[in-house]
């Protein structure tokens, strides 16, 4: 009860207005009864009873009342500051009560546990990806850590050599991952800012293929670029390349030796739809949306033991969305899949 009773408390604010306001509309009725003449007090008595005990008693009745009135309506509004201010990142999961979700407190409670919502899920979102980070980064620090513990017992020149050239490579490992990482922090701080410019997509593609081609070539794959001359997009060449490479690198790596691997750009509606096209296993449905994670492989092993860490389609997703477009996958199991890049196109 103190609180209410505070300086700037709005029960206390609103108590003394309307009891202001009482006074003054009580003394000025009596006024104007007065001089009219439609009261005509018996003797003085009766005067001085009416002006000098009823009028502060209608004062402090009206006071009153609009005091308690004020308490009982922001008393769970002050709950709800109280348990706002309780609340840690281990308590994300409580939630205000809302007994009548129509009315206005039923509206604000309503709002406040939607933004709770999005906090309890943003944490756990970030909770998750540090372990995958520590997690990653940990996996090469052990490597590093056994072989250079096997390289000092031995001593033998040639396991040193060796264990120098594992330790380089996982260095190169840990470099990669923190590069991905930065640019994908960077893209979600918006420091990634596209430099757009109306290009041709087909030699955006071709540049692409040319950059991946000893990569097939040692496959003995081809990669087929199709995309009508004259195709033009609007796009950050940088970001485009950036998306192109992870999609094309991951077609090569899933396609079995000897396929190939497609590049072709189309006239869709308002844009432009660059497809990326494998005749790799295909991916089950279930994890057709999910691949798009951060950290997200659908064969943690087998991704791991070629070099992914499930970086690779969220830094597509992230590089293609910074230029306003969309990425989306078809496939199918034990037919191969197809990833969809869609840009704004220009109209010449
Ligand atoms: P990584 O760098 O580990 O390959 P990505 O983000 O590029 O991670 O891919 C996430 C997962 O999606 C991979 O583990 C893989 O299982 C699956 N994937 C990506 N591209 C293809 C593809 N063309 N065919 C089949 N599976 C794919």
């Amino acid at each position: 009860m103190k609180h209410w009773l505070q300086r700037n408390a709005v029960p206390l604010r609103l108590a003394v207005g309307s009891g202001a306001a009482a006074a003054a509309v009580g003394l000025l009725g009596l006024g104007i009864a007065l001089w009219s003449g439609c009261w005509i007090p018996v003797n003085r008595l009766e005067l001085w009873i009416v002006f000098v005990a009823g009028v502060p008693m209608a004062t402090l009745v009206v006071a009153a009342t609009s005091f308690a009135t004020a308490v009982s309506v922001l008393a769970p509004i002050r709950d709800m500051a109280a348990r706002a201010r309780r609340l840690s990142t281990k308590t994300l999961k409580a939630r205000m009560p809302v007994p009548n979700p129509q009315d206005d407190l039923g509206q604000l409670a309503t709002g406040f546990n939607e933004i709770l919502e999005q906090l309890e899920a943003s944490f756990a979102e970030l909770v998750r990806f540090t372990a995958d980070v520590s997690h990653e980064l940990r996996t090469p620090l052990t490597a590093m850590r056994t072989v250079g513990e096997v390289a000092l017992r031995d001593r033998n020149a040639a396991t040193l050599q060796d264990a120098v050239g594992s330790m380089l490579e996982q260095i190169g490992r840990m470099n990669q991952l923190i590069d991905r990482l930065l640019l994908l922090a960077r893209s979600d701080s918006d420091e990634l800012t596209p430099r757009f410019e109306a290009g041709l997509v087909r030699d955006a593609l071709v540049d692409v293929s040319e950059a991946l081609a000893l990569v097939a070539e040692e496959k003995q794959q081809r990669i087929e670029v199709v995309c009508p001359d004259h195709l033009l997009a609007v796009f950050d060449p940088g970001l485009l390349r950036l998306a192109l490479v992870n999609l094309l690198q991951n077609a090569i790596r899933f396609s079995p030796p000897g396929k190939s691997v497609k590049l072709r750009a189309f006239d869709e509606m308002s844009s432009v739809a660059i497809e990326v096209t494998d005749e790799g296993p295909g991916i089950a449905p279930e994890h057709q949306q999910k691949i798009f994670e951060r950290f997200y492989r659908v064969d943690k092993a087998r991704s791991r033991a070629e070099g992914g860490v499930g970086l690779g389609l969220a830094i597509v997703k992230a590089s293609v969305e910074r230029m306003g477009g969309t990425v989306d996958v078809k496939s199918e199991l034990g037919r191969g899949s197809a990833f969809v890049v869609s840009l704004r196109r220009v109209d010449v």
